[in-house]
């Protein structure tokens, strides 16, 4: 595609900025901004004007539909398509979009899930415009960005929770901001670059695989001859099947506006991944919800499926999301950008405390932020970070801060002490900061970088906690710090004794490696290893208080939550229960015992001639001692299944899908994994992980 083709294409779905501009009278364009500047609600005159606009150029654009677009806590976006359409007598229809349909709508939301928030109010939930995030054509459909609550108000989505977020951290981040003399900046908003990674199959292949089509991971397999060793994959040189689907998808993502920059091949075979240039984190969001949208929809239109589940396959890398999370203000400063004057390294040194102390705080809510069924995988295995939170600030960070805690002298040849608001920090290159890709919370020069997202997940979550835990951080900051006489010294204090009683966070070493378990758990660190140990900390009393406090949940909206994930967690292990004694009994079983039956036929034959028979005596036992195996393991298995059911309390429910439904099916698969390897190709029901990896050409 030539330049001038991309930079026409670029946003042309979407209503934004320059749309409104050109289509809007000026002073409903300028209603518009301000709006969306202080997050107001628009007079219900302008929202006419503003949906009539939005509506004339949706069905230049050859839209027929619109919906409210929005990102209920199934993880997926939701929309329910409306026409434009509208009698007006004698059979003639117009076409028409009230300001009333954009700013609000009411979708029969009684099957979301709600943890039990609609029960106790209204069945019924409302949808409400988010000005901030632009409305976009996709599929003939006007698509409205909105938040989704219940009739009182509670969060019934995921996106209404980010939006406070984004409010609080811009609270406290402004009076802080304040003290250091910014009275230029009037907002300050976080920015998230999330990179997407994900699997390419084949879709014939896929289709004969029960467990991928109803949990999205195989529940079985054998390791393949030929897996990641070689590393051959990464970074490789991508197939025509690929680049061709990549081409579309990167289209489609500028026609959205959405800034798809960067592409390469995974570390496993048949993994890949596309990063984003950063925008703001609500944005960012619905971006990413597109993106996995789109991935998916176009993979099929190229013969392949698209995988997002952090492991679909054992043995190799899973799939995530790196998070890339910064702060920046509306004058254009990145406050995670160390500065060219002492005046702007203590300001960063401060915003950087703020973080360090946030996380060692709210390690448990970062986990929870990320924790899921399918991430389970991949935290703690191999590839991934660990289950323990901590963070990487790079060997010349870590320098300045021990220097600042000790009061030691910093530096190569003429080492000085760092007198924090009269020194420059040292520069540190940027290309040090991001070696250790071992690390969760990774500070990369200019941002940080959280890397236990899963694949599948919505990074609203993740953002919710970011964004309100340095919030909160900054609140004492500024608490502290706000009329104090001499500035600097209490500055001084401060990040001295932040840096002091929060450096147990800070680890610059391998965090694959064994002893860091050991490590951390000297240093008092969480290693919480699944989602039903670690989510009920999310109910623990500092959390409740941090996130009421700052407007982001309501007690009532976390209880929901909770429930919500919980049960979520338990539902997926369910499915994947169910499924796995479906095939094991309706297919592999009697595959294997066919199998069996002709090994024990040529046996008979063989004997009778007397021909050696070492191979088919051998075989059979093997066989049919795993084929026992195999057919007790279901029987476990369902037995875990009827227990789990019949457990009332939640979060015993979740713990016992982990400890005996879980570790059942694990169990099961030792078996099944077993006899892959020794049945005959002939007799196997499923395509083997070899198949499935190298499947496309
Ligand atoms: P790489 O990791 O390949 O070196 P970068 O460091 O440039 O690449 O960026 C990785 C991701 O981080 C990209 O999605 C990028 O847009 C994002 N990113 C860069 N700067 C910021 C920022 N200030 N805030 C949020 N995300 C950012
Ligand atoms: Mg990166």
């Amino acid at each position: 595609m030539s330049e001038t083709k991309v930079t026409e294409i670029f946003g042309s779905n979407v209503f934004d900025d320059s749309v409104m501009k050109d289509r809007l009278p000026k002073d409903v364009y300028k209603q518009v901004q301000r709006t969306i500047k202080d997050n107001k609600k628009l007079d219900a005159g302008i929202a006419d004007v503003v949906a009539n606009a939005m509506k004339d150029w949706a069905v230049e654009k050859g839209a027929t539909h619109f919906t409210h677009w929005f990102q209920p806590m199934t993880g997926i976006t939701a929309e329910k398509h409306d026409g434009f359409i509208s009698p007006t007598g004698e059979g003639k229809i117009m076409m028409e979009f009230s300001g009333k349909e954009l700013v609000q709508g009411e979708p029969d939301a009684s099957s979301f899930p709600s943890g039990g928030l609609r029960a106790t109010f209204e069945a019924r939930g409302y949808t409400a415009w988010d000005p901030s995030s632009y409305a976009f054509i996709k599929e003939g459909v006007l698509c409205i960005p909105t938040a989704f609550c219940s009739y009182n108000g509670e969060a019934l989505d995921k996106k209404t929770p980010l939006l406070r977020s984004m409010q609080a951290i811009n609270k406290q981040a402004l009076r802080v901001l304040k003290l250091f003399g910014n009275e230029d900046v009037k907002s300050v908003r976080t920015t998230v670059g999330p990179e997407q990674e994900y699997f390419l199959i084949d879709k014939d292949i896929y289709d004969r695989r029960k467990d991928l089509i109803y949990s999205g991971r195989t529940l079985f397999g054998a390791k393949p001859p030929k897996g990641q060793e070689l590393e051959d994959h990464y970074f490789g040189v991508i197939k025509p099947q690929v680049q061709a689907f990549m081409k579309e998808l990167n289209e489609e993502l500028w026609k959205l506006g959405i800034l798809a920059k960067t592409e390469h091949n995974e570390v496993a075979p048949a993994q890949h991944e596309l990063a984003p240039i950063f925008s703001t984190t609500n944005i960012a969001a619905d971006h990413n919800q597109l993106t996995m949208e789109l991935m998916q929809k176009i993979a099929r239109k190229h013969g392949m499926v698209c995988l997002l589940h952090e492991k679909p396959f054992a043995g190799v890398n899973g799939s995530g999301k790196h998070n890339n999370w910064s702060i920046s203000t509306d004058t254009g400063v990145n406050l995670l950008e160390p500065g060219d004057t002492p005046y702007e390294n203590a300001q960063f040194l401060l915003f950087l405390c703020a973080i360090i102390k946030a996380v060692d705080e709210y390690q448990d809510l970062l986990r929870i932020s990320v924790a899921s069924a399918g991430n389970d995988h991949r935290l703690g295995a191999n590839e991934a970070p660990p289950a323990i939170v901590s963070i990487f600030t790079g060997d010349e960070l870590a320098g300045i801060l021990k220097a600042i805690e000790t009061d030691t002298p910093y530096g190569g040849k003429e080492k000085e002490l760092m007198k924090i608001g009269v020194h420059i920090l040292p520069k540190f290159p940027k290309d040090t900061t991001d070696r250790n890709r071992t690390s969760p919370f990774a500070f990369t020069g200019n941002k940080f970088e959280f890397r236990m997202l899963g694949s599948s997940l919505s990074i609203s979550g993740p953002n919710v906690v970011l964004n309100t835990i340095v919030a909160e951080e900054l609140k004492q900051f500024a608490d502290e710090l706000e009329g104090k006489a001499d500035f600097e010294t209490a500055l001084s204090q401060l990040i001295k004794k932040t840096i002091k009683e929060h450096k147990r966070i800070i680890f610059n070493g391998n965090g694959y490696d064994e002893s860091w378990v050991t490590e951390a758990d000297k240093r008092g660190l969480l290693n919480l290893k699944s989602t039903p140990e670690c989510l009920p900390y999310f109910l623990h009393e500092k959390n409740i208080k941090l996130f009421t406090e700052h407007g982001v949940f309501s007690k009532e909206e976390m209880e929901s939550r909770y429930e919500i994930l919980m049960e979520g967690y338990c539902k997926v292990i369910n499915i994947e229960a169910l499924t796995m004694a479906e095939m094991v009994k309706k297919e592999i079983l009697p595959a294997v015992s066919a199998f069996s039956h002709e090994l024990a036929d040529a046996l008979q034959t063989k004997k009778a001639v007397g021909a050696d028979t070492t191979y088919e005596a051998a075989a059979l036992e093997h066989v049919d001692k795993l084929l026992a195996d195999a057919f007790y393991g279901t029987h476990a298995l369902e037995d875990t299944l009827e227990e789990a059911a019949g457990i009332e309390d939640i979060t015993k429910q979740g713990t016992y899908y982990h400890d005996g439904v879980f570790a059942a099916m694990n169990k099961l698969r030792e078996s099944i994994d077993e006899l892959e390897t020794i049945t005959s190709k002939a007799y196997w029901p499923y395509p083997s992980y070899g198949h499935l990896l190298f499947g496309i050409r």
